[in-house]
C-alpha cells in the first residue's frame, strides 16, 4: 500500500539516533526518500541508512555536514537536491545539552549550542524556502522541547535556544501563510535517548542501585510535573506526530508548537 509521503524527500538533521532515526523511520515508512544528517561510526551510519532503505524500499542518503558550520548546511541542502532531486520536507532535529548553572556556565557551551539548536535550523530553512515556494508545497518542523515552553534550571541555553525556535517557527509560518508551506515545532517531554540517558545513569549511581531498579523511582520523582503521565514519551509518539504535519491533513497546522509532553505543560 503506498504510504501517504510518496514520492516526497525529506532531509533531518541529527538523525543517526535517537528521535531524528525516529522521524526517518517513521518518513521512510509512508514512502518518503531520505537525507540523514548527524554523527557517528562510519561503519554504523552505513548500516542504518541501509537498512532503512531495505526496510521501506525507499532511498536514503547520509550528509555529515556539521551543523556549527553554515556553509556545510548549504551544501547538505545542494547535497539533497542532487541525490533526492529536491527538499520537500526539513526537519530542524540536531541538537545539544548542557547543564550548569548561569553563573559558570561555559562560554564555548554557549557560542556552540546557540549554533546547533539555533542557527542551523535558520541557515536550512533559509535554504530550502526558494524550492518549497516554487513548488508551492513544503513542510518544516523544528524539534523543540518542553524547555521552549517553560524554564528547567541548569539548562539556561537549552532553554534559550528552544524558546527562540519556537519564535523562528512562527515567522516563518506567517511569511509562508499564503503557501503551501508550513512550519511548526514540536515539544517532546522526556524521550529516553542519549539526550537524557546519563541523567537516568547519575540518579542510579547516586543512589548505588541499578539503572533498571532506580527507573520507577526517577519517574516517580520527576511526579507530578515532569511525567505527569508517569512514563517516558516514545519516539514512536513523537515520530507520529511529524507524520501527521507532513501530511495533507496537516495543512492548516501553522506556527504550531506541537506538544507532545505526556501533560508536562499541561499544568
Ligand atoms: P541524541 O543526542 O540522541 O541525538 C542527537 C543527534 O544530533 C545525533 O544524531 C547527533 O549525531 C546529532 N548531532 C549533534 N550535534 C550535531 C552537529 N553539530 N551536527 C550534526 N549533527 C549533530 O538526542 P535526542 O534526544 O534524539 O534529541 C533530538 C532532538 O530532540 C534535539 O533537538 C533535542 O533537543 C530534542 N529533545 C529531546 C528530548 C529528550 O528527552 N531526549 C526532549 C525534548 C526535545
Amino acid at each position: 500500500m503506498a504510504g501517504s509521503l510518496q514520492g516526497k524527500t525529506a532531509v533531518i538533521t541529527g538523525s543517526t539516533r535517537g528521535i531524528g532515526l525516529g522521524f526517518a523511520r517513521a518518513l521512510a515508512a509512508q514512502g518518503c526518500a531520505i537525507m540523514l544528517n548527524g554523527f557517528g561510526d562510519t561503519a554504523a551510519i552505513e548500516e542504518i541508512r541501509a537498512g532503512l532503505a531495505a526496510a521501506f524500499s525507499v532511498p536514503v542518503f547520509h550528509n555529515d555536514a556539521d551543523m556549527r558550520e553554515p556553509e556545510a548546511i548549504v551544501a547538505m541542502i545542494a547535497d539533497a537536491d542532487d541525490k533526492l532531486g529536491k527538499v520537500d520536507i526539513l526537519i530542524n532535529n540536531a541538537g545539544i545539552q548542557h547543564r550548569e548553572p548561569v553563573e559558570t556556565f561555559p562560554l564555548e557551551k554557549w557560542d556552540e549550542m546557540l549554533a546547533v539548536n539555533l542557527s542551523a535550523p535558520f541557515h536550512a530553512i533559509r535554504a530550502v524556502l526558494p524550492q518549497m515556494k516554487a513548488r508551492d508545497w513544503g513542510r518544516i518542523i523544528n524539534t523543540a522541547s518542553t524547555n521552549a515552553l517553560v524554564g528547567t534550571p541548569e539548562l539556561v541555553c537549552y532553554t534559550a535556544t528552544k524558546h527562540a525556535i519556537l519564535g523562528m517557527t512562527k515567522v516563518v509560518a506567517l511569511e509562508t501563510i499564503e503557501t503551501g508551506v508550513t512550519c511548526n515545532a514540536i515539544c517532546p517531554g522526556t524521550v529516553r535517548t542519549a539526550m537524557s540517558e546519563h541523567r537516568i545513569d547519575a540518579f542510579a549511581k547516586k543512589r548505588g542501585v541499578s539503572k533498571e531498579a532506580a527507573l520507577d523511582d526517577y519517574i516517580a520523582r520527576k511526579q507530578p510535573y515532569h511525567q505527569p503521565m508517569g512514563r517516558f514519551i516514545t519516539i514512536e509518539e513523537i515520530a507520529a506526530a511529524a507524520v501527521y504535519l507532513c501530511s495533507d491533513a496537516g495543512a492548516a497546522v501553522r506556527g504550531a508548537a506541537f506538544t507532545v509532553d505526556g501533560g508536562w505543560t499541561a499544568r
